[in-house]
């Protein structure tokens, strides 16, 4: 049986196969990730709504195999932003993370507010090349937060001691250590400053260590792979 359903997303990724056709990969608000085929799209106007990291709203049908995309409307563009090229390369970023996190039908509907609601604040703030870093490491902890990936926090996750000004994190172990079980893992002093990161909202977070944080979130993420 096919089904023709309807749902908003963010497209992700766009690869194109044979003559004309392309592949969307789309983060939507109804069904979380899913592949649609764009036949003949390079050629006509359904290519015109499905630019790259657009906010759609598209109807598909689910085939089998695979979903044939059957109408786009673009409810957002973000063509200013893409304009950037520090901003596009942050939605490079951001898509890359969801695509890393996300390969099955998680049904998040979170994860698509989180993505767009990241990607507006993208599109209205003047940003520098350290606040781009630190947009994506909050959106990547966000993420792994929905995804139940929050690090821990409330102390060494090894010997439950109580940790303050002289914490480390662990990669492996998925959150903060004491100075005793500190092996292999990354130095990061006041543990408020990682407690603060994964609770407050973004703008509260742009004067943090961007150096820092990144890489806490790149060996977490590592690890977890
Ligand atoms: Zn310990």
């Amino acid at each position: 049986m096919f089904t023709h359903n309807h749902t908003k997303g963010v497209i992700l990724k766009n690869h194109p196969v044979r003559e004309a056709d392309i592949v969307y990969t789309v983060y939507t608000q109804r069904f979380g990730l899913v592949h649609v085929l764009g036949r003949s799209v390079r050629k006509g106007k359904l290519s015109m709504g499905m630019s790259l990291f657009s906010l759609v709203e598209f109807g598909f049908i689910q085939g089998k195999s695979y979903n044939t995309l059957t109408d786009v409307s673009c409810l957002h563009s973000f063509a200013g932003a893409r304009e950037s090229l520090l901003k596009l390369s942050l939605f490079y970023r951001l898509a890359e993370t969801v695509l890393f996190l996300i390969y099955g039908e998680e049904k998040e509907e979170d994860v698509f507010h989180l993505l767009v609601g990241v990607m507006e604040e993208v599109e209205r703030k003047q940003l520098s090349s350290r606040e781009a870093s630190l947009i994506r490491t909050y959106f990547s902890f966000r993420l792994l937060d929905i995804l139940g990936y929050r690090p821990r926090t409330d102390g060494c996750v090894i010997c439950s001691r109580n940790i303050d000004k002289e914490a480390y994190f662990s990669p492996s172990k998925g959150g903060t250590v004491c100075k005793n079980c500190s092996f292999r893992s990354i130095f990061v002093g006041d543990i408020e400053v990682l407690r603060s990161f994964l609770r407050e909202d973004m703008d509260s977070v742009m004067g943090y260590d961007h150096r820092l944080l990144e890489r806490v979130l790149e060996q977490y993420l590592y690890s977890l792979n």
